[in-house]
């Protein structure tokens, strides 16, 4: 009994180190990023966790607020080249060896700094007072039925203001920002005017050393200008949900223009449906692309010739939006009325909302409405005109159909058609 007692504490102190290793974890996991991931890659990670797991956004949640710490930490590393090197090579400790062997105390690692200088507003979200927040940008994007069918993730470049990287949104070039000496930062001066004699005015004055900005700079930043914000395309990662409708709202928060004066607002993409086009692609010159879309229905009408209306005996193949086949027929004898629907359950869209796709009975997908188009011949042979007008005539005096009474109209004296 003791010695299994004793495994087991053996076991549980094994299973702890192993939880004592792993809560130290590797700065290419924390970003959820491997090994082999691009510069950008890591920037995009950085931009999207960072703000998941903002204390701001968390408040009270000492857990998001470490993995916020990790997360700039990590950024920081594996975004300068150098100590990505060494941290692929000889792990944290190397890194840390590093900082404490060459520029000690060069490098500020305050994770707020690092958030502002990708989002700008002093490394806090705009929901506390005080934050002032940027203008959200809106855009419109047309998107084919298929795409709203299948779902489709997609990168889409759009030109925005961002924090220059250069300066870090300081507009130095060496990234240095003095505090002016003539107002000590505030932008304004007092100036004293003497009215009479031992009668002062006091009046409050744009600093004309700083321009009221409270800082100088002693070169400015070569990208910038000195602007702080640079305009170019910046790449969003787009994902279109199966079942998405038109006027859909994809909300990106803070990836609005930034600037270092305010925290940046949302972009926002609205969807929008496209003209159908027939696609180059083999496998997007489908049916599908011509369906029309109703909220969760689809509809689609298909030509039937006067025989196939009447006689039956026929086949279609409907190439849906992703490819796939829907089949209609109806065996010999089987007639369609002109203008007649059908309904095929569930070949309609599916079913997304409150964003996620439903899959229960009442809230599946839609269906796919079939109107049936039954074109008469113009013109007929004049030998075929003659068989099928024999046979009408044979039949209309035998058993034809009374369309008066059918249509609750007095009686004709003549049974009519067929
Ligand atoms: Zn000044
Ligand atoms: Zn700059």
């Amino acid at each position: 009994m003791r010695l299994m007692r004793e495994l087991f504490f053996t076991f549980a102190v094994v299973l702890l180190l192993v939880q004592l290793v792993l809560a130290a974890e590797d700065y290419y996991k924390i970003l959820g990023l491997d090994k082999g991931a691009s510069e950008k890659d890591i920037r995009r990670a950085y931009r999207t966790l960072s703000k998941k797991f903002h204390p701001d956004k968390n408040p009270g949640d000492d857990t998001a607020r470490e993995k916020f710490v990790e997360i700039a930490e990590a950024y920081e590393v594996l975004s300068t080249p150098s100590t990505r090197k060494i941290y692929d090579q000889y792990g944290r400790e190397g890194v840390e060896q590093h900082r404490q062997g060459g520029q000690a105390g060069g490098h500020t690692h305050d994770p707020f700094d690092l958030f502002s200088r990708f989002f700008g507003g002093g490394g806090h979200f705009g929901h506390a007072p005080g934050h002032r927040r940027g203008p959200d940008m809106e855009f419109r994007i047309g998107l084919p039925l298929r795409d709203f069918y299948t779902g489709r993730s997609f990168e889409l470049n759009i030109e925005r203001q961002q924090i220059c990287e250069t300066c870090q949104g300081t507009g130095s070039a060496d990234r240095e920002v003095i505090t002016c000496d003539k107002c000590s930062g505030r932008g304004v001066v007092i100036q004293k005017h003497m009215l009479a004699p031992g009668m002062f005015q006091q009046v409050q004055m744009q600093c004309d050393k700083c321009r009221g900005q409270g800082k100088t700079i002693k070169k400015p930043c070569p990208v910038c200008h000195g602007h702080r914000v640079v305009r170019k395309d910046v790449e969003t990662s787009v994902t279109i949900e199966p079942g998405m409708d038109k006027g859909t709202r994809l909300v990106f928060e803070n990836e609005g223009d930034e600037s270092p004066d305010y925290i940046a607002g949302d972009l926002v993409l609205i969807l929008e449906e496209k003209e159908p086009e027939l696609g180059t692609a083999e496998e997007y010159r489908t049916d599908g692309t011509f369906f029309r879309r109703k909220g969760r229905d689809l509809f689609w009408k298909e030509t039937l010739s006067l025989r196939e209306a009447w006689m039956g005996d026929w086949t279609r193949n409907i190439t849906h939006l992703d490819g796939h086949v829907v089949r209609l027929g109806r065996s010999r004898g089987e007639v369609v009325q002109p203008l007649s629907v059908e309904t095929v359950k569930g070949e309609g869209m599916p079913f997304w909302s409150d964003g996620h796709i439903h899959d229960h009975d009442d809230q599946g997908p839609g269906n796919l409405y079939v109107e049936y188009i039954v074109i008469l011949p113009d013109q007929m042979e004049s030998g075929m005109e003659k068989d099928f007008h024999a046979l009408w005539e044979k039949w209309r005096r035998k058993n034809g159909v009374d369309l008066a009474k059918d249509s609750q109209r007095p009686p004709a004296p003549v049974k009519d058609e067929l």
